[in-house]
């Protein structure tokens, strides 16, 4: 029976009782970007429901949802080659780059219909057109390219690719890494004025100030330390209210583990089977950033180039045109980093306290099949901050070691989950929920934030069985191609691409 399905039309509870003991229908843990979305939804659909936000620290977006913590790709697979991979035939499977981009529409919809009815303001201060280019060097690369391009070009969700190899039209599209390129390099790129770079930070902020305007209980500083299922179905959360030094106790109707990195911990502290076999693999890592103007103002793009081997695909290298707070700015990396923490201020016991019985076995099987990673991850570690600014050369061959500082970006906790007698690392996002809908959470990073709403749309049709249905009409109001797949639709994707750019500022 899911959660709120027996008493979902008794009248609401107020989300707050007796000192030190706080009722809600729904817990949110974390106030990052999947948290806000999902509670929006949830506000929007049922707003007789009390809802509760937790967030251990002092403001909203401060781990992966920040914007400097993440790339603020709009991942719709326009430009990520890892979404188009070359099979052994020498034919391109672009069907994970479908999925990818139907998913970010979902978002885009969500978005405008945030912007039209005044969840969202401004789309500018969250959302703005950055092309999306794919590039790549060399005869066997280029050649891939071409096939991808040629496989996807027909295709309605991917209208409006260009496939370039020209140098002149190279240098005047991407002046800055056109200069000082060696003339005998063979280059080429695929381009679309479709993509977006997206502040997911002020897009957390926004969607959770909205929320708070509708009555929800948002609170920072609390740490959810720990959670069991009472004899009621309900369940009794541990928080510690961090400025006043107190322990709260919760009780929740649902609970959704929007932790982040800190995800896998909570579920396995909340005892369900559905979490055992799984483990979380952390991967830090590092940008570099120039904010110089004069620089940024000679690339307008986000460029994805190819994979080092044994690289993650997360960890494809993209120079990337930034737009927060109205500036513009460039970023480039990622480059992979190693510490234990789930969080970016998370602990290093995270890896080892997450060690189980139940999933030392598909750990122990991912190290000793995972030796390229570990080898890659190794060889990153080892680069200065002069070896950076060199692999940015790759891209840039001009930059100046100067103009480039590092920062530390999110931590990405990937999954490894129970494969046959062994394990298996993805670089997925997975949503893990109980069997009786009463609570879920969201493992691993990638697409991420792009596809919030989709994610959270899995949440709400796995955990509220007994209501999507109702849901549905408003559904379809929020998010117009809900349940509808656009790939088979060319008007109805023609129309919502056209109101959603038009709503967003996109063109
Ligand atoms: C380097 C990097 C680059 C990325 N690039 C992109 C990109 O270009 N495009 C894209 O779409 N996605 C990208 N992502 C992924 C994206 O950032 C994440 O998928 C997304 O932000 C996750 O949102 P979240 O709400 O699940 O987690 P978070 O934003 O991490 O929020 C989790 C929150 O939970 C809080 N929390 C944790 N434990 C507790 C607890 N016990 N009690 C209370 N609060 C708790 C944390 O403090 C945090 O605020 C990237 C991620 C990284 C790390």
């Amino acid at each position: 029976m899911s959660a709120l399905t027996t008493d979902a039309n008794l009248p609401a509870r107020r989300s707050s009782a007796a000192p030190g003991r706080i009722t809600t229908d729904v817990l949110l843990v974390g106030a990052g970007v999947m948290s806000a979305t999902l509670g929006t939804l949830l506000k929007t659909l049922q707003p007789d429901w009390t809802i509760t936000v937790l967030e251990r620290l002092d403001e909203p977006a401060l781990e992966s949802s920040g914007p400097w913590n993440n790339a603020g790709t709009g991942h719709s697979a326009l430009c990520e080659l890892n979404y188009t991979p070359q099979l052994a035939d020498g034919s391109v499977d672009i069907s994970k780059a479908i999925t990818v981009n139907e998913q970010f529409q979902l978002s885009r919809q969500f978005w405008a219909h945030g912007i039209e009815n005044g969840v969202l303001r401004d789309p500018g201060s969250f959302i703005n057109p950055v092309p999306h280019v794919s590039f790549v060097s060399g005869a066997d690369n280029i050649d891939y390219l071409r096939q991808r391009y040629d496989a996807l070009a027909g295709h309605p969700l991917f209208e409006g690719l260009e496939f370039i190899d020209d140098r002149a039209e190279f240098a005047r599209r991407l002046p800055l890494m056109a200069e000082g390129r060696d003339e005998s390099e063979d280059v080429a790129v695929s381009w679309t004025d479709h993509g977006t770079d997206v502040d997911f930070g002020a897009l957390t902020k926004q969607l959770l100030g909205h929320l708070a305007s509708q009555g929800a209980d948002i609170r920072y500083d609390h740490h959810v330390k720990n959670l069991h299922r009472d004899t009621d179905g309900t369940w009794r959360v541990k928080v510690k209210d961090r400025t006043q030094g107190e322990t709260l106790n919760i009780s929740a109707r649902f609970v959704f583990v929007g932790a982040g990195g800190g995800a896998i911990t909570l579920l396995q502290k909340s005892g369900i089977e559905e979490i055992k076999g799984f483990a979380g693999f952390p991967v830090s890592g590092q940008f570099i950033r120039c904010l110089d103007e004069t620089v940024a103002a000679k690339h307008e793009a986000k460029v994805y180039g190819m994979a080092a081997v044994g690289a993650p695909p997360m960890s494809v290298p993209h120079l990337d045109t930034r737009v927060i707070d109205g500036q513009r700015s460039l970023l480039f990396g990622p480059y992979a980093g190693w510490t234990p923490k789930f969080l970016k201020e998370g602990s290093f016991t995270d890896l080892p306290f997450s060690i189980r019985p139940s999933n030392i076995g598909p750990m122990a099987a991912v190290g000793v099949t995972s030796w390229s990673l570990i080898k890659y991850l190794v060889t990153e570690l080892a680069k200065t901050r002069r070896g950076k600014v060199e692999a940015l050369r790759a891209f840039a061959p001009l930059a100046e070691n100067d103009d480039w500082e590092i920062i530390t970006a999110g931590q990405r906790v990937q999954v490894v989950r129970k494969k046959g007698r062994g394990g298996a690392l993805e670089f997925g996002t997975t949503v893990v929920s109980s069997g009786d809908g009463s609570i879920a959470g969201l493992l691993g990073a990638s697409p991420g934030a792009s596809t919030a709403v989709s994610a959270m749309l899995d949440v709400l049709e796995r955990c509220f069985p007994g209501q999507i249905e109702g849901w549905r009409p408003q559904l379809k109001e929020l998010v117009p191609s809900y349940g509808v797949t656009l790939a088979d639709d060319p008007g109805l994707l023609a129309d919502l691409r056209a109101w959603t750019d038009k709503t967003l500022k996109l063109a």
